[in-house]
């Protein structure tokens, strides 16, 4: 394993820090505030000025294999994007779900349905949603998946009802990247397909958006529960094969799991600092909360959670790198549950040091805390991929 940072890492980071301190953390109570006054879905206008900046700063689209970046480079960048999770990673237009989205129209779309929608999405003119989830069954097996779609009249009709569609709030969010059944009597894993639907096709309901530990995650543009109602796209709108939709969902997830997990790092890296700075100032029962024996034991344990996961992190993308995502599999549903978990674990303690305040609006903890929650279910549940890392595992004893 190699992990020595490249010189481009470096002045990538320093830059990245340097945004991130002049500009990124003194923008979050604007943030706050604006997301406060225009409403639930607008996304706030800080963020526009942040991405000019972000651009000219040479931080835009990093997580784009064109850029060159490899995984294990971009790894170490997007570590600090997630010091200050809904900003800094929309305001350099590496958020998801677009850029799994942009991924998926790069390599899936035909040409006019990748011309039409990419540049803007490359320019961070408009965001994407990514539509998989449905209310009705268990979406944690996709095999499950009960969207039809149906291939008619030069085009495909499109019938069902997802939810948990995030982004799609925002009236910034123009176009969705549907999964749904073509075929039900196919093989499995051959039965889906994946095609993109812009959001103002006649028959596309967005009903409401479903919330998080009590927050509207309006900035982001919430959660939504979509209803498909007929939708008719033209075929040019299908995304790659035909009954090929399983093979893409996994393709997107790769990256996008092992991108949670970088930012979640950061995360965790920020409720340190947090949590340190807040225990050598505050002063109880005669001496500073620092001082005190328990505390020095979480700092302790805060800090091997955080230094595992890193290495976890940093190997698991330099065998993305080394021997693609399918080879990094196990190492990747390893990530997926670590990494959450050791980010909840971090900021909880972080908020407990806080005392009152570190449950209230006044640090970022609170909803650091309800995204490193979430993050056990989005992308799939921590017991599915033990599950999957424990098939492949055992795999390796059949016969013995
Ligand atoms: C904030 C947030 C954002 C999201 N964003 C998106 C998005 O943009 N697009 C999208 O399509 N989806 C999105 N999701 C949905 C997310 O991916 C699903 O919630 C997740 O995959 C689980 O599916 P489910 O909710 O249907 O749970 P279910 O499939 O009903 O599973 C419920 C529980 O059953 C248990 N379980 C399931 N399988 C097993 C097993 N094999 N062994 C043991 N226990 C098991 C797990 O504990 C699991 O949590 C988001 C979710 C959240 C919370």
């Amino acid at each position: 394993m190699e992990f020595a940072q490249t010189d481009k890492v470096k002045e990538l980071q320093a830059k990245a820090f340097d945004f991130l301190n002049e500009l990124v953390i003194p923008a979050e109570p604007v943030y706050a505030q604006q997301e406060h006054e225009i409403g639930p879905w607008d996304t706030p206008p800080i963020i526009e000025d942040l991405k000019i900046e972000a651009r000219a700063r040479g931080l835009w689209n990093l997580f784009l294999p064109a850029i060159g970046l490899t995984n294990l480079e971009y790894a170490q960048i997007a570590e600090i994007t997630g010091r200050s999770p809904w900003i800094m990673p929309e305001a350099m237009n590496c958020s998801a779900p677009d850029t799994g989205n942009m991924e998926v129209l790069h390599h899936f779309a035909t040409p006019a349905v990748k011309d039409k929608w990419l540049p803007q999405l490359l320019d961070g003119k408009i965001r994407s949603v990514y539509s998989m989830t449905e209310p009705a069954v268990a979406s944690s097996d996709a095999n499950n998946i009960a969207t039809r779609i149906y291939q008619e009249k030069g085009g495909f009709r499109i019938q069902g009802t997802k939810w948990w569609s995030s982004g799609a709030m925002s009236p910034n969010c123009k176009i969705a990247i549907v999964l749904g059944v073509t075929n039900p009597d196919g093989e499995k894993h051959k039965t889906q397909s994946m095609i993109a639907v812009p959001l103002d096709t006649p028959g596309v309901k967005i009903l409401r958006s479903t919330g998080v530990f009590g927050e509207s995650d309006g900035g982001h543009g919430g959660h939504a529960v979509i209803h498909y109602d007929d939708v008719w796209v033209p075929e040019d709108h299908l995304l790659g094969e035909l009954h090929g939709g399983f093979a893409i969902g996994q393709a997107r997830l790769g990256p996008g799991r092992i991108h949670h997990a970088m930012r979640l790092i950061g995360m965790a890296e920020r409720a340190f600092d947090l949590m340190c700075e807040r225990a050598k100032s505050r002063v109880a029962f005669g001496k500073t909360v620092a001082e005190q024996g328990v505390f020095q034991d979480w700092v302790a344990e805060a800090r091997i959670k955080i230094e595992m996961v890193r290495l976890l992190v940093l190997k698991t993308a330099w065998l993305m790198d080394t021997v693609g995502n399918r080879g990094a599999a196990v190492e990747i549903s390893a990530i997926k549950v670590a990494a959450p978990e050791m980010a909840a674990w971090v900021i909880d303690h972080a908020i407990q040091t806080f005392g009152g305040m570190g449950v209230s609006q006044d640090t970022p903890l609170a909803r650091m805390y309800g995204q490193a929650r979430m993050l056990r279910l989005a992308d799939g549940p921590d017991e599915v991929h033990k599950m999957a890392l424990a098939r492949r595992e055992l795999k390796r004893y059949t016969g013995k």
